[in-house]
C-alpha cells in the first residue's frame, strides 16, 4: 500500500496541538473552527510542503490537486466559485509558522478579483466602492509581495488620489477614485514588473502560496529569527482562508483585541477597532481606532458575542489570549488567535490571577513565569511618572537604566569616569576598541545593531544597560553629536537616560528607582491596590510555591554582613560562598606587604597577627548576620600579587625616584619581580597557598574557630564552613585538612569551646572533578567553582575571550549563549555530573552545591537540579531567581 503524504488539512482536520506542521495560525484557527467558533471556512498547507518548496525550488507532487479539492470544500461551504466573474469566492493566503513572527512575514488578501468579477463583487453586494476598494487592495498588496514591486509606488499613487480629491484619508475615495486609482496600480504592476496582474484566479493563488513560502527567507524574517533564536529551518505553513468584509460600509468593520491587559495583566478588555475597514488598516495606523469598548455603542449584538468569545477563548487556552476579528454588516467573524505576548509584569499577575480563578493550579502558574521576567522585574527603574521627553526607543539589548553624559568615543568615557562622571557611551555600533568606553561607560547606545551585535553581547556580559539598533538616530561621531526626530540634537556631554529593559531612551536625567518587586523583597512594599500592589501580590503568590515545590536549596555569596543580610531578606537560606580576598584590599594591602617583605619569624608573626584580629572581626560580622543558617568560608584564591603593587607601574616609580627610592620600595619591587607569574590563573593560587605559605591559610582557619568560639560563647549559633579551592588532587586535600584540623582543636583547646565545622573543596579543576572519589575521601562537601571549571575546560581565559571573540562565536553558533553565563551542559556539565557521581560513591550523602554566577541562571540552575546537586548559591540579588527556577525545575 502506498502511503501518500497528505499536504493540506481543512480546519476542521486540526488542532492547537499540531503547530509543528500547520503552524501557530492554523492550528489555532483549526482548533477555534472546532469549538463551534465563527470562523470563515478554510485549509492549511503544511510547514512539510513549505520545506519541499523551499529545498527543491517546486510545491510537491500533489499539492495542487490537493489544493483544488480542499477550495471545491470552501466553494462550497459558501456557494461560491473562486473568482466566479457573476459572484466570486475571494480568499485570503496568509503566513503562520510554529513561531509568531509578527509582520515578518507575507499575507495577500482578495484573492480571485479580476477586470470581470470586480463587476460581479460589486453587484451582489450593492456596493461598487466596496469591491473596486478590494480590488485595488489585493493589486497593491499582489504587486507588492508575489511581484517584489516597492510598496511606495502603490502609496504615491492613492496619494495622488487622495490629494486630488482632498480626501483626507482613504475613505474619503469614492467608487469612480477607487476604479481608477485600480488603473493606475495595473499601470505600476506593467511597468515595475513587466507583467500584467493575472487575471486567472487560480494562478493568483498559486502565485500567492509560492510568494509566502519564499517570505520564510525575507531579508527581515531571517534577522527576527537570529535574534529571537528560531530555527532557521522550520518553514511556514501556509493558510487559505474565504475572504469576509470589514470594509462593507459603517456597519463593518476590523479590530485586535486582548482577553486581559498585555502590559500589565489586569482583568478587562484590551482592544482597538475601526469601522469599515479591511486587514492591517488597524494596527498599520491610517485611520484612528477607537478602544475596543466602544464597539458595545456600535453594535451590541457583535460585541456581546465577542466578549462571550474570548471568555471562551480564555477558559479553553487557560490563558491570555490575543484575536483579530472583522465584522461583515453585523455579522461577527473570528481570524486569528493566539496565546498573547506580555510584559514581565503581566506574566505574574496573569498566571497568579487565573490560578486565583481556578484555570489552571499552581503548579502550572510557576511553569508560566521565569527567572528572565524576575529579573527584568528586579532592575531599578526610571521614575516615569514625572515628566520625560522620549528621544526614541531601540532594541532592548541589555537590561537596566543609566543615566549619563553622551560620548563618542572609548577616550572621552574613560575620562569622565576618571573624573567621577557618568557617561553613556554613544556609537553606530561598537567593536572590540570600544571595550574601555563600554567600561567606563554606565550604558551604551548604538544606532545599528540588534540583540547579538557587538555591543549588545558585550554588555550583557557586563550586566550593563544597553539599548542598540535606535535606527532613528543619527550617529555622527566626527562631530560628536547624533540627531533625532522631531529636530532634537545631542551634543557630546549632553545628559541622556537610556532604559535597557524597555529599549526606551530619554532626553535629560530620568530619576532612577529601586522597582516595586525589590523594594517588596526588601520589606519595604506589601501587597495591596494598584498596579505595584497587585503585582506584588502575584509575586509572593508565585514564590511562596516555588520555595515549597523546590528540592535545591538556595544560598547566597556575599563577602560582607550587609550583603548577607541582604541574601537573607532576599530569601537566601545560608551563604554558599564567602570571598575572603576581599578583605585583603584597600588599606589591608599593606598587612600582606608586611607578611610577604617579613625576614625574621617574628615579622612573619607580627603581621599574620594583625591580619588575623581583622579576619576575626569580619568573620563574627558575617556569622552573625547569618545565625543559625549555614555559612561556608573559602580560604584565600587568588595569586598573592594581586595584593601587590603593579610590576610595571612600581619599576617605572623606582626607576624615576632613583636615589630616593626607600629600601622597601625596592623591596617590593623584588617580591614583585619574583612572585609575577605568566598565567596567574594556572599559577600559585588557591589550595597551592596553603601549602606554600601554610601561615596565611592557618591563619584563616584560627581567624573563623575563634569567631565562632566567641559567638557560640556568646549564645548564638554560628554555622561555619571552611572551603578549600582549587584542589585537583586528594593529597593537597588530605595536607590542607591536617593543618585545618589541627588549629581547630588548638583553638578548641584554647576557648574550652566544641566547633564542629566541617571542611569540605571546590571542585573547579578539571582533575578534581574526574579524581571526586578520592577527594571525597578527605573533603566533607563540594562546591562547584563552574567559574573557573569553564574557564579550565575550554581553556577560555575568562578576562579576555569574551570581549576579543565571543561575538565572532555567538555568530558562528558555536554557542548560543556565552558558556560564562549559561553552564556548558555537554562539555562542562558531564564534568560535573560525573564528579557528583563519584563523589556520593565515595562518600554517601556528599552535600554538593555549586557557586558563581552561574548559580542564579536560569537555565543552569535546570541543570543543577536534573544533576541531583543540594544547593546553589549566587549574588543576593540572584536569590529571588535562583529561587523561582528551582521550584520551576522542580514541578
Ligand atoms: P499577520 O500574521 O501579519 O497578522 P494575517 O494573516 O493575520 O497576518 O493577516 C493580515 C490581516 O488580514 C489581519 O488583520 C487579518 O485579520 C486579515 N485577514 C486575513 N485573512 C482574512 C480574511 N479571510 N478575511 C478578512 N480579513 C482577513
Ligand atoms: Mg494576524
Ligand atoms: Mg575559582
Amino acid at each position: 500500500e502506498l502511503a501518500v503524504q497528505k499536504f493540506v488539512y481543512d480546519f476542521a482536520e486540526g488542532n492547537k496541538d499540531l503547530k509543528d506542521l500547520l503552524g501557530g495560525k492554523g492550528a489555532n484557527l483549526a482548533e477555534m473552527t472546532n469549538l463551534g467558533l465563527p470562523v470563515p471556512p478554510g485549509f492549511t498547507i503544511t510547514t512539510d510542503a513549505c520545506r519541499h518548496y523551499l529545498r527543491h525550488g517546486t510545491t510537491p507532487d500533489g499539492l495542487d490537486a490537493e489544493v483544488t479539492s480542499h477550495l471545491a470544500v470552501i466553494e462550497k461551504a459558501i456557494g461560491r466559485v473562486l473568482g466566479d466573474p457573476a459572484d466570486p469566492l475571494l480568499v485570503s493566503v496568509r503566513s503562520g509558522s510554529k513561531f509568531s513572527m509578527p509582520g515578518m512575514m507575507d499575507t495577500i488578501l482578495n484573492i480571485g478579483l479580476s477586470d470581470d468579477s470586480v463587476r460581479g463583487l460589486a453587484k451582489q453586494a450593492g456596493d461598487d466602492r466596496f469591491a473596486w476598494d478590494s480590488y485595488r487592495r489585493l493589486i497593491q498588496m499582489f504587486g507588492k509581495t508575489v511581484l517584489g514591486i516597492g510598496g511606495e509606488h502603490f502609496e504615491h499613487a492613492l496619494d495622488s488620489a487622495k490629494k486630488a480629491r482632498g480626501a483626507a484619508s482613504d475613505t474619503g475615495l469614492d467608487a469612480d477614485d477607487l476604479r481608477n486609482l485600480t488603473h493606475s496600480y495595473k499601470e505600476i504592476v506593467r511597468e515595475q514588473a513587466g507583467r500584467d496582474f493575472p487575471q486567472d484566479p487560480r494562478e493568483q493563488l498559486d502565485l500567492a502560496i509560492r510568494a509566502v513560502f519564499n517570505s520564510w527567507n525575507a531579508d527581515r524574517a531571517v534577522l527576527y529569527r537570529r535574534q529571537e533564536r528560531i530555527p532557521a529551518d522550520l518553514g511556514t505553513a501556509v493558510n487559505v482562508v474565504a475572504m469576509v468584509f470589514g470594509n462593507l460600509g459603517d456597519d463593518s468593520g476590523t479590530g485586535v483585541g486582548f482577553t486581559r491587559d498585555p502590559g500589565t495583566g489586569a482583568r478587562g478588555v484590551y482592544g482597538d477597532y475601526l469601522q469599515n475597514a479591511q486587514g492591517e488598516d488597524v494596527v498599520a495606523g491610517i485611520r484612528n481606532t477607537v478602544p475596543l469598548q466602544d464597539l458595545e455603542h456600535l453594535d451590541k449584538a457583535s460585541y456581546d458575542e465577542l466578549m462571550s468569545i474570548m471568555a471562551t477563548l480564555e477558559g479553553h487556552y487557560r490563558d491570555l489570549c490575543d484575536i483579530e476579528f472583522t465584522i461583515e454588516r453585523g455579522k461577527l467573524w473570528m481570524l486569528q488567535t493566539r496565546v498573547g505576548k506580555r510584559t514581565a509584569a503581566a506574566a505574574f499577575r496573569i498566571a497568579a490571577e487565573l490560578a486565583d480563578e481556578g484555570l489552571i493550579d499552581m503548579d502550572e502558574a510557576l511553569t508560566r513565569v521565569t527567572g528572565a521576567e524576575l529579573v527584568r522585574l528586579m532592575f531599578p527603574t526610571f521614575d516615569t511618572s514625572a515628566n520625560v521627553a522620549r528621544i526614541t526607543v531601540g532594541v532592548s539589548a541589555s537590561p537596566g537604566a543609566a543615566v549619563g553624559h553622551a560620548v563618542f568615543d572609548s577616550a572621552r568615557a574613560v575620562e569622565l569616569a576618571a573624573a567621577g562622571e557618568a557617561a553613556i557611551l554613544v556609537r553606530r555600533e561598537t567593536n572590540p576598541d570600544d571595550l574601555n568606553g563600554m567600561i567606563a561607560a554606565k550604558g551604551v547606545l548604538t544606532s545599528r545593531g540588534g540583540k547579538t551585535s557587538h555591543a549588545a553581547v558585550v554588555a550583557r556580559g557586563m550586566g550593563k544597560p544597553c539599548v542598540c539598533g535606535a535606527e532613528q538616530l543619527d550617529v555622527d561621531i566626527a562631530a560628536r553629536k547624533f540627531t533625532a526626530p522631531g529636530g532634537i540634537t545631542i551634543a557630546e556631554g549632553d545628559v541622556i537616560s537610556i532604559d535597557g529593559t524597555s529599549g526606551e531612551v530619554y532626553l535629560g536625567e530620568v530619576a532612577v528607582v529601586p522597582s516595586a518587586v525589590v523594594r517588596y523583597f526588601e520589606g519595604e512594599l506589601s501587597p495591596g491596590s494598584g498596579e505595584d500592589g497587585e503585582l506584588i501580590r502575584a509575586v509572593r503568590r508565585i514564590m511562596t510555591h516555588a520555595d515549597a515545590r523546590r528540592r535545591l536549596g538556595v544560598l547566597a555569596n556575599a563577602d560582607n554582613s550587609p550583603d548577607a543580610a541582604r541574601a537573607r531578606r532576599f530569601g537566601a537560606e545560608g551563604i554558599g560562598l564567602v570571598r575572603t580576598e576581599h578583605m585583603f584590599l584597600g588599606e589591608r594591602r599593606q598587612l600582606i606587604e608586611d607578611l610577604i617583605l617579613a625576614e625574621t619569624d617574628a615579622d612573619r608573626q607580627r603581621a599574620l597577627a594583625a591580619l588575623e584580629t581583622l579576619q576575626t572581626g569580619d568573620f563574627a560580622e558575617i556569622l552573625t548576620a547569618m545565625d543559625g543558617l549555614p555559612v561556608t568560608i573559602r580560604t584565600i584564591d587568588p595569586p598573592l600579587h594581586e595584593f601587590l603593587p603593579d610590576l610595571t607601574d612600581l619599576s617605572v616609580r623606582v626607576a624615576l625616584e632613583g636615589d630616593k627610592a626607600t629600601a622597601r620600595e625596592k623591596r617590593v619591587l623584588g617580591e614583585v619581580r619574583r612572585m609575577h607569574e605568566q598565567n596567574p590563573m594556572l599559577g600559585l593560587r588557591g589550595v597551592r597557598l596553603d601549602l606554600v605559605i601554610p601561615g596565611l591559610f592557618s591563619m584563616q582557619v584560627r581567624a573563623i574557630a575563634h569567631a565562632s568560639a566567641q559567638l557560640k560563647r556568646a549564645g548564638k549559633d554560628p554555622r561555619a564552613e571552611i572551603e578549600t579551592p582549587l584542589v585537583a588532587a586528594v593529597q593537597e586535600m588530605e595536607v590542607a585538612r591536617g593543618l585545618t584540623e589541627k588549629v581547630l582543636r588548638e583553638v578548641e583547646a584554647e576557648t574550652g569551646v566544641h566547633l564542629n565545622i566541617p571542611i569540605g573543596t571546590m571542585i573547579e579543576v578539571p582533575r578534581g572533578a574526574l579524581t571526586a572519589d578520592s577527594i571525597a575521601a578527605s573533603a566533607e562537601f563540594f562546591s562547584f567553582g563552574t567559574n573557573d571549571l569553564t574557564q579550565m575546560t575550554w581553556g577560555f581565559s575568562r578576562d579576555d575571550v569574551e570581549a576579543a571573540f565571543f561575538a565572532k562565536y555567538l555568530q558562528l553558533g558555536i554557542f548560543s549563549v556565552s558558556p560564562f553565563e549559561t553552564i556548558d551542559r555537554e562539555g562542562v556539565g558531564q564534568l560535573i555530573e560525573l564528579a557528583v557521581r563519584k563523589g556520593r560513591a565515595a562518600r554517601p550523602g556528599l552535600v554538593i552545591g555549586v557557586c558563581g554566577e552561574h548559580g542564579g541562571d536560569p537555565d543552569s540552575v535546570h541543570f543543577f537540579h536534573e544533576v541531583g546537586l543540594d544547593n546553589v548559591s549566587c549574588s543576593p540579588f540572584r536569590v529571588p531567581v535562583a529561587r523561582l527556577e528551582a521550584g520551576r525545575a522542580a514541578v
